[in-house]
């Protein structure tokens, strides 16, 4: 297996690290098109260790000039399962599931659940805003992509960290998406958007379990391509605190339980009503209101612990929320009974003074 992968591995900014993330990752495409049939071929053969395809529809005959995962024999054939066969032959070891239905406000959580990264490659506004909402719901990562004729786009969300697509398109435009079907699109075109937002996707995996890494995105950065004229443009959506999906205003979400994690309101307050010096252990590389940021290998020094006192409470921040969330169980059993996580992290809490200002 290392032979397999060593052409990546050996390039510096990956190495082995990043091969052992995307080999435990689970993406799912929603859409297994252009986009997706191009973004699973470079995800499958990278090495991600599962898969995930959802698609209602079946192969047809003008779908081989651009979904060239697809042969004419394939032709009638759920997109799905088709995709699944064969990327299945590449890789005897990949994990796939696939879902041969439409993704709908009924099963989007379920199925989204079982993943750490969606790829959006669809062609319509209302599956696109679907995601959106249930990604800012279940605090998971996206990479939006779109292409058509002569035209793509892609970016990359997560809401404890940035903008939601909401902030960006706020509805469905009348017009509605143009698709393939009335409009035409190139193969290469799809293919590069396709690959394009494979590459963000594996960069955002990452990003996010090794905050130190070199391979960032930046969340909520729109790149445009014009491959007529070719040419590239950026640019930055900004959040929206009156956003319906991800601002101050929106419906209170119900994140479930989360035994020992507080909002960041909560913690702000907390930090405001500390009698004296508040305990902070800071691991989110930042510095987080006055508190410097400590390395996560200082829990492994016997004398570290020592500095705190067991019984005052200890508030335990990360980058993410997902370190700290797992810290607190550890120290709640040596002792220390009031422990607590800021949930989403350093970014949430951020987040959260931004949208203290403008309310
Ligand atoms: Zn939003």
């Amino acid at each position: 297996m290392k032979e397999r992968f060593s052409r990546q591995t050996v390039i510096p900014e990956w190495g082995e690290d990043s091969q052992r993330i995307i080999s435990e990752a689970r993406v799912l495409c929603v859409g297994v098109g252009g986009l997706g049939t191009a973004a699973s071929q470079y995800l499958a053969a990278t090495g991600i260790g599962t898969l995930g395809l959802i698609d209602a529809d079946e192969v047809s005959v003008s779908n081989l000039q651009r979904q060239i995962l697809f042969q004419e024999s394939d032709v009638g054939e759920k997109k799905a399962v088709a995709a699944g066969r064969v990327l299945q032959k590449g890789r005897a070891d990949l994990r796939i599931e696939t879902w041969t239905e439409s993704l709908t406000t009924k099963n989007v959580d379920e199925i989204f659940a079982r993943f750490d990264l969606i790829l959006d490659c669809t062609d319509n506004f209302q599956t696109k805003f679907l995601i959106n909402e249930a990604c800012v719901k279940l605090a998971k990562p996206w990479v939006l992509a779109s292409a058509n004729q002569w035209e793509g786009h892609v970016a990359v969300f997560y809401s404890p960290k940035g903008p939601c697509y909401q902030c960006y398109q706020r509805a469905v435009p009348t017009s509605e998406l143009p698709s393939c079907e009335r409009t035409g699109v190139l193969g290469a075109v799809v293919g590069i958007v396709g690959s394009y937002q494979c590459l963000l996707g594996l960069r955002t995996l990452i990003q996010l379990s090794r905050p130190q890494t070199t391979l960032t995105v930046s969340f909520g950065e729109i790149l445009f391509f014009d491959f007529l004229k070719l040419k590239n443009f950026k640019t930055h959506i900004r959040s929206q605190f009156d956003c319906r999906v991800c601002g101050a205003l929106a419906e209170p979400i119900d994140w479930g339980p989360q035994d020992f994690e507080i909002s960041p309101a909560e913690f702000s307050r907390r930090i405001q009503e500390s009698t004296g010096i508040p305990q902070i252990l800071n691991f989110s590389g930042q510095t987080f209101s006055k508190f410097s940021p400590i390395k996560i290998e200082s829990l492994y020094e016997p004398d570290f612990l020592a500095g705190y006192q067991k019984d005052k409470e200890i508030l335990i921040v990360c980058d993410l929320g997902h370190i700290a969330k797992e810290i607190v169980p550890a120290l709640r059993e040596k002792g220390f009974t009031k422990v607590w996580s800021l949930r989403g992290g350093h970014g949430a809490w951020l987040e959260e003074s931004r949208r203290e200002t403008y309310a």
